[in-house]
């Protein structure tokens, strides 16, 4: 059976615990490969490779470090079809859906490209007698990544692209689900700049496994910075343990993004942007739609025939079909969790009103195929509004008024995105000032925003204070220093024993 192993100082690196995982077709449901688990001694070579390179990578100019990141990219688009089908292949998003996360990773390294620009700091002439001052921003060091199944290109990409670009040399701890990818990304960025025996060899390690791996990064004392992305708990666990080592942590969580509708919204283009939102992907998407709060019954009565119908009209396929709109969950075990969830739901007194549990896909029995399902009449008290499903399920909630509906996504325990669907530009305008949610789209149902923006939730969809990429990432990834310096003419004055001032 194939072996996906780690990637440390431009080559292959054999995980040495004796542990391992399961890589599995989603579409036929077989195991396709093994992956090897790291251990702590494997964890501690990478990071010692990635010292070794940080004191000749952080001495390249940043204009250099920057060529490297525009060949990364050329490299990147060249592979683009082999990657899109690799990442297709693990987790089960259709090809044209992986080429979006690649595109998506590949829009932050393009603003990695502008490093330079980026880096500059600051500075003030004559902020005293003879005394300039300015401001420098250095890299942290050695850093880390550890990044979900569901956008296994994207994510490492929005790390490592900023983190490298401004001189860290990095450790990435990639899903185990699909670790495919993120192993051709770092033999890419190798031929882009950070070859096998250069002094620069260890810029980007990979690093596969478990939780043995993570607590490995997060206790290990020569790495400056965590960054996470993943589910809310395992993000909380990382942002404490991360800090109470002394590390810089950023750490992204869970949703449950919401769309309003107000009455007077495009109907038409509503049904066809929450299709896309809430089952694009099989619902695996941090940023998906899965809860629609129309206001209004007649609003609300409307949607739901409309999705309904536009339901029936939905192809579920393997992840090369290219008819398909969406492929298998990742996982058997994800299967299973949604398929309970709907239980739940209904359990829980919510109107199951398209249920997608009985779908099956000819040919393909075994795969983690699940149809999409719309429930009615969800409430906010109910375990399966509280808690994200992941999956494609569309809950509606109704609400009676606009301020009813802005209140459900400010209350709820995630704030990653949120959307507004309306062609009333006030009620919009309001909306985005006020809701408590830290994405925003205006008739955007998923407002990822642009690599040059930042990317990041409020509440429990984010630990920590800085987001991803963007010139949040450039301070996630950097220290601030800041020189006074003096040339006085003439003699050197006497000793001070005051606090200095400006005079
Ligand atoms: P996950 O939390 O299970 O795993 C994320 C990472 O943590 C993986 O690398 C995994 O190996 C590691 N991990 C798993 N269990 C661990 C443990 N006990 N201790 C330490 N590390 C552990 O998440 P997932 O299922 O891979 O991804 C889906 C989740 O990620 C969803 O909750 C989704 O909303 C979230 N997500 C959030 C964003 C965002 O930006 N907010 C983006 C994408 C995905």
């Amino acid at each position: 059976m194939r072996r996906i192993e780690g990637f440390v100082s431009g080559k292959s690196a054999k995980a040495t615990s004796g542990r391992e995982g399961d890589v599995f077709n989603p579409n036929t449901g077989e195991v396709q490969a093994k992956v090897g688990f790291a251990s702590n001694s494997d964890v501690d070579a990478a990071v010692q490779a990635a010292a070794k390179a940080h004191v000749a990578w952080s001495a390249v100019n940043p204009q250099r470090r920057a060529r490297v990141m525009f060949e990364f990219k050329r490299l990147v688009e060249a592979n683009m079809n082999q990657l899109a089908e690799m990442l297709s292949s693990e987790h089960g998003k259709v090809i044209a859906d992986s080429k979006g996360d690649v595109q998506r990773g590949l829009e932050v390294i393009e603003f990695a490209c502008g490093i330079p620009h980026a880096l500059k700091g600051e500075y003030t002439e004559g902020a005293g007698p003879g005394i300039d001052v300015y401001s420098m921003r250095q890299p942290l060091g050695v850093v880390a990544g550890i990044t979900p199944f569901n956008f296994p290109a994207m994510i490492p990409m929005w790390m490592f692209g900023v983190a490298i670009a401004v001189g860290n040399t990095f450790v990435l701890k990639p899903s185990e689900k699909d670790p495919s990818v993120p192993v051709r990304l770092a033999e890419l960025f190798m031929e882009a700049g950070a070859a096998a025996g250069t002094d620069v060899s260890g810029v980007l390690n990979v690093v596969h496994g478990d939780k043995v791996a993570v607590d490995a990064i997060l206790h290990h004392p020569e790495v400056r910075a965590v960054s996470f992305v993943g589910s809310s708990d395992i993000a909380s666990y990382i942002y404490q343990t991360g800090a109470a080592n002394g590390k810089r942590v950023q750490a992204m969580g869970g949703a449950k993004n919401h769309g309003i509708v107000l009455p007077d919204a495009d109907m038409d283009q509503v049904v066809k942007d929450l299709s896309g939102a809430a089952f694009g992907s099989a619902g695996e998407r941090c940023m998906a739609l899965p809860v629609v709060v129309p206001v209004g019954k007649k609003t609300a009565d409307e949607l739901r025939d409309r999705m309904v119908a536009e339901m029936e009209t939905l192809k579920v396929g393997v992840s090369t079909d290219t008819a398909a709109q969406y492929g298998p969950v990742v996982s058997a075990a994800h299967r299973r969790k949604i398929a309970d969830y709907i239980q739940l739901g209904k359990d829980e007194g919510a109107d199951l009103v398209v249920d997608g549990r009985n779908f099956s896909l000819q040919g393909y029995e075994k795969g983690f195929f699940i149809g999409p399902s719309l429930f009615d009449n969800v409430k906010p008290g109910m375990k399966t509004y509280h808690e994200e499903i992941f999956g494609p399920v569309l809950q509606i909630v109704r609400a009676n008024t606009f301020e009813d509906a802005i209140a459900l996504p400010s209350k709820h325990q995630y704030g990653n995105g949120v959307a507004i669907f309306t062609r009333n530009g006030r009620a919009a305008r309001e909306f985005a000032a006020k809701v408590n949610v830290g994405m925003v789209g205006i008739n955007v149902p998923i407002p990822v925003p642009v690599a040059y923006h930042t990317f990041g939730g409020w509440k429990r969809s984010a630990f920590g204070d800085t987001n991803q990429h963007g010139m949040e990432g450039v301070k996630f990834w950097t220290k601030v220093k800041t020189v006074t310096a003096r040339w006085p003419e003439g003699d050197v004055g006497d000793s001070s024993f005051v606090i200095p001032t400006m005079r």
